[in-house]
């Protein structure tokens, strides 16, 4: 199926993501890394007079001043703290470096629609529509600026690229999902903004972080409204307290969580024969992880037209979604093919152990 070359590489990733992995302990956050989008010969968008550069990188010291004054238990790095270049990797290699439980990457929107307005908060994932797909090619455009370093990006349609989205999923995105939902709530909430919503796509400087991981787009600078907002002293301050009240929030429901064990739910009023035990297997059992929403799950959401019974687990603000349980991996691996064909494309297996998720 792989080529040696591939078959090389998709070790390389599975190693490099096992050896150096900084897994979350406790669900502590300790360390974050701040990202301002863009510098240096790479403006970003440019818009009104306002480069994307200038605002991330203002409201990007303003989150860090935030935590270092109100967070002390956390520490703080950044990829840049002037107007400098930095490569898309190297972002995520300081981040893998310093040990980070954490990546906060900090952007401004731009569309070739002027009406087009409001904050979006992403996380790794492959692309949904075509709307995610242009913001993705915009901020990973800074590629052709960076010489010389071109063997460092994998198509991330590939074979391996996909394993390690997959193992990257697994791994870090309920944290953040649940981060990135606190910090749309915040920007509606707090600052009285449009929110896009939290969305999925492949974006290459979330893509090689070994820890959870966003892309905050804090509104459109060819929006002429908004961009008087994001350029403003004004407008950042509100922007950097709002996605600092996510971050505290969020540092606190960890700190508190125990490592975040979920409380499992059956979905009874879906499930005709209400059986205790049903998903209670001793010993090793599997589901298959459909989606995790920010949200309550609607009774009439799609999803029930795909699995008669699903069961949610709750973690703090978070809802996964799952098929029920099975002591058959391949009947769990079924019902992901199942899933992804009705366009659950993110869908992956989830192992217990003695009723404990892995
Ligand atoms: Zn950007």
């Amino acid at each position: 199926m792989f080529t040696p070359k591939q078959r090389q590489l998709i070790l390389k990733v599975f190693l490099s993501l096992f050896l150096s992995a900084p897994f979350i302990l406790n669900g502590q956050i300790h360390h974050v890394v701040l990202d301002a989008g863009h510098g240096g010969k790479d403006p970003g968008a440019v818009a009104f007079n306002t480069q994307e550069k200038d605002v991330a990188l203002s409201v990007t010291l303003k989150v860090g001043k935030l935590i270092e004054k109100h967070l002390s238990s956390v520490e703080v790095s950044y990829s840049r703290e002037t107007d400098k270049f930095v490569e898309l990797f190297q972002r995520a290699k300081i981040a893998n470096s310093r040990e980070a439980d954490f990546f906060i990457s900090i952007h401004a929107n731009a569309a070739s629609n002027a009406s087009a307005r409001g904050t979006e908060t992403f996380v790794l994932g492959l692309h949904r529509n075509d709307a995610n797909l242009e913001v993705v090619r915009r901020e990973n455009a800074v590629i052709s600026l960076e010489g010389g370093y071109e063997q460092e990006y994998v198509d991330i349609t590939s074979p391996e690229a996909q394993i390690l989205l997959e193992l990257h999923q697994q791994n870090y995105l309920d944290q953040s999902i649940q981060f990135a939902s606190l910090v749309e709530s915040r920007f509606i909430n707090h600052a009285g903004l449009k929110s896009r919503g939290v969305k999925q796509a492949g974006f290459l400087v979330l893509y090689k972080t070994s820890m959870p991981s966003v892309l905050i787009e804090l509104g459109f600078l060819t929006h002429r409204e908004e961009c008087v907002f994001l350029a403003s002293e004004t407008g950042q301050n509100i922007l950097a307290e709002s996605i600092f009240f996510a971050f505290r929030d969020f540092v606190e429901k960890n700190a508190s969580n125990n490592n975040g064990h979920a409380i499992e739910h059956n979905t009874t009023d879906r499930n005709e024969e209400v059986d205790n035990t049903s998903s209670v297997h001793s010993g090793i059992a599997y589901k298959a992880q459909l989606f995790a929403t920010g949200k309550e799950l609607p009774s009439d959401h799609a999803i029930y037209s795909v699995f008669n019974s699903i069961t949610i687990e709750t973690v703090g603000v978070l809802s996964r979604i799952l098929t029920e349980s099975t002591s058959s991996k391949a009947e769990a691996l079924q019902w992901i093919r199942q899933a992804k064909a009705a366009g659950y494309e993110d869908a992956y297996l989830v192992t217990y152990l003695n009723g404990i998720r892995q």
